[in-house]
């Protein structure tokens, strides 16, 4: 009887120990597909493209050689650094472009909101962004920190549509440059880091990512206040960063593309949630073919291949390159080539001043 009882108890324990063996975590869970299908990875575009979301640091002073091997190998005509500042530090960098691959970068300025509320900051503003397109800047580029962290010198966070700012977003319209922003953030951000949260491996390896009601504000919040300020603006043309977070939501997203004719969009950071909808995002595509841009965000030359392989092949079921972005894999959309040309440059030629067309012809 006790030894059977013992027996027993091994084979449990056994048991146990077997499954937790067994068990390992999402992180590390990373099948190899069995899957054979017909593939076709592309490292290099179909056709020249503009690059309208990247970000370089220290190009008042680097030598750009570099930069455009990595960019000729991939078909990327032109590169848009979004992070060019304002100021004298603006000036560096575009003198540097001047002199050394002038048709090959366009940079967009950024306004410091430093001292937001006090007397004379919006003309202040306006003054500095003026005279940056003077000195070769193409656009401006808002980060989140407007909408997130901005605050006035009360100690105020400052609304994306707050008033203080409507004279800025007037005067692109007036210089007929756009204005590339970037508001707020995907919205799992926003929801209980769960079992049920698509990103919940970005915000247990980004802990910094995560957002709520009072943090600063509810996701709607900021992202209506992005909308309303586009309305406002009617004669200001806008470039929605990452589909405007509704990448995910492309029935939506159309209906605020009908609402606002003066709003593009780029598919930086979202080409995931595109390639787990090919069909749709297809439709999209078709129907908004003159509003939407090449971005791509972080500069990894490896990942552009992701993006190519999702905008021009058929294939199905190839890996994305970052699981906490997406544990699920791409198909592609099989776009014509008169949409793949007015997505790969022809809209950012239409929009963005001062690129030489000539490289695309
Ligand atoms: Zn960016």
């Amino acid at each position: 009887m006790l030894k059977s009882n013992i027996l027993t108890c091994t084979l449990l324990l056994a048991g146990i120990m077997n499954a937790r063996s067994q068990g390992m975590d999402f992180e590390k869970y990373n099948p190899v597909s069995t899957l054979v299908v017909p593939e076709h990875p592309v490292k290099k575009s179909k056709f020249p493209f503009i690059d309208v979301h990247n970000h370089q640091y220290g190009m008042g002073n680097a030598n750009l050689n570099g930069l455009l091997k990595d960019m000729d190998a991939l078909n990327m005509k032109v590169m848009v650094n979004l992070s060019g500042g304002n100021g004298e530090g603006l000036k560096k960098m575009t003198d540097n472009i001047k002199a050394n691959a002038p048709k090959r970068f366009i940079v967009f300025a950024n306004i410091s909101f430093n001292g937001i509320g006090e007397q004379g900051w919006t003309e202040k503003a306006v003054e500095m962004l003026v005279n940056d397109v003077k000195n070769g800047a193409n656009g401006l580029k808002v980060f989140k920190n407007l909408g997130l962290s901005v605050k006035d010198n009360a100690g105020k966070r400052v609304a994306i549509d707050d008033p203080r700012l409507d004279a800025i977003w007037a005067k692109c319209g007036e210089l007929k440059i756009p204005v590339l922003i970037h508001a707020a953030d995907p919205k799992p951000f926003w929801d209980p880091e769960d079992g049920n949260n698509e990103r919940w491996l970005e915000l247990k390896t980004h802990p910094g990512r995560k957002r709520g009601d009072n943090n600063p504000a509810p996701w709607q919040q900021i992202i209506d206040e992005e909308h309303r300020m586009f309305k406002k603006h009617p004669r200001t043309t806008f470039i929605n960063a990452h589909f405007g977070w509704y990448a995910n939501d492309l029935a939506h997203l159309s209906k605020l593309m009908e609402q606002m004719p003066n709003m593009y969009v780029e598919f930086g950071a979202v080409i995931a949630e595109l390639g787990r909808q090919p069909k749709m995002a297809r439709q999209f595509f078709e129907k908004y073919q003159d509003r939407i841009l090449f971005g791509k965000d972080s500069w990894q030359p490896e990942e552009y291949a992701t993006y190519f392989r999702v905008l021009e092949t058929a294939d199905e079921y190839f890996p994305y390159h970052k699981k906490y972005h997406a544990f699920w894999r791409m198909y592609g959309m099989n776009l014509p080539d008169d949409i793949l040309k007015k997505i790969y440059y022809k809209n950012a030629l239409k929009i963005i001043p001062r690129i030489d067309k000539s490289l695309f012809e």
